[in-house]
């Protein structure tokens, strides 16, 4: 078995799971029969989220691929910040049977990861969330483990889907940001990426950033309250992303919040869509 670190460019900074909240170990299948690191990654993307969602990547040749590691993930809907996320390639749905070496690789992993998370309970997807993944043919009862209910309970995580590993490779979803959902009067712009729409929230206190179902997609600290580098990191990435030419240095240490809000604005008019 071989461990490699896919070398995924996300398009913002990732955020450090909480290795000690860790709660859950969640199996998926990527529902596609095959599947390269590269690709999945393109249709997160293309899912407006900051790249592949899923922690670690198990191919059928039995290689193992570092995705998000050990930062937040975006694969199961409410348990991203205390779940460890790790896809199969395959359709399990359709596929009676899964290799050797990528089972072998799985039952690795999970006992690798079983040990770093030392409460942790191994659950497929459908157990916390509906959905058919990881597929009806997927090995479970060879693996397993522990069965035990997981609790209902679920916290909002930033870039939430109900199903992570369904697919869509058109951008349908709109990022709004809004003071609350039911008010759409108090929308300020829809952005076809989240970045974009974070990079709005933050700059504006009480506002929020939702996804076309209305769920929260982001909820910014306190502006007022937020600490210097937690801002300007965001705006920094946020006007990288856009490909704005900025010196680092000078961006952190010289500019104003002034200057810098006067530098999204100028970049982002041509951006914006009001509805
Ligand atoms: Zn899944």
């Amino acid at each position: 078995m071989t461990v490699q670190n896919a070398n995924l460019k996300f398009t913002s900074k990732l955020t450090p799971l909480i290795l000690a909240g860790i709660k859950y170990i969640v199996v998926h299948h990527t529902a596609s029969l095959t599947a390269s690191p590269q690709q999945i990654h393109e249709w997160h993307l293309n899912n407006g989220w900051a790249g592949a969602g899923y922690n670690e990547y198990i191919r059928k040749n039995g290689s193992v691929w570092i995705m998000r590691g050990d930062n937040v993930g975006a694969h199961c809907s409410g348990y991203n910040t205390t779940g460890y996320g790790i896809c199969c390639e395959g359709n399990f749905d359709v596929e009676t049977a899964m290799s050797t070496v990528q089972f072998d690789a799985l039952a690795e992993r999970i006992k690798f990861h079983a040990a770093r998370f030392k409460t942790a309970q191994i659950v497929r997807h459908s157990d916390l969330g509906a959905t058919a993944c990881p597929g009806r043919h997927f090995p479970w009862n060879n693996l397993i483990v522990s069965k035990s209910q997981p609790p209902i309970q679920t916290t909002p995580d930033p870039e939430d889907t109900p199903n992570a590993e369904t697919v869509n490779p058109v951008p349908a979803n709109l990022y709004r940001v809004r003071k609350t959902w039911d008010n759409p009067a108090s929308q300020l712009g829809a952005y076809a990426h989240l970045s974009n729409a974070i990079a709005i929230a933050i700059e504006h206190p009480a506002y929020m950033v939702f996804d076309s179902f209305g769920n929260v997609a982001f909820e910014p600290p306190s502006f007022a309250t937020a600490p210097e580098k937690c801002w300007q990191q965001t705006a920094y990435d946020y006007l990288q992303n856009m490909g704005v030419p900025i010196d680092e240095k000078r961006f952190n240490d010289h500019m104003t919040r002034g200057e810098v809000f006067a530098l999204l604005e100028k970049y982002d008019r041509a951006r914006i869509s009001h509805f």
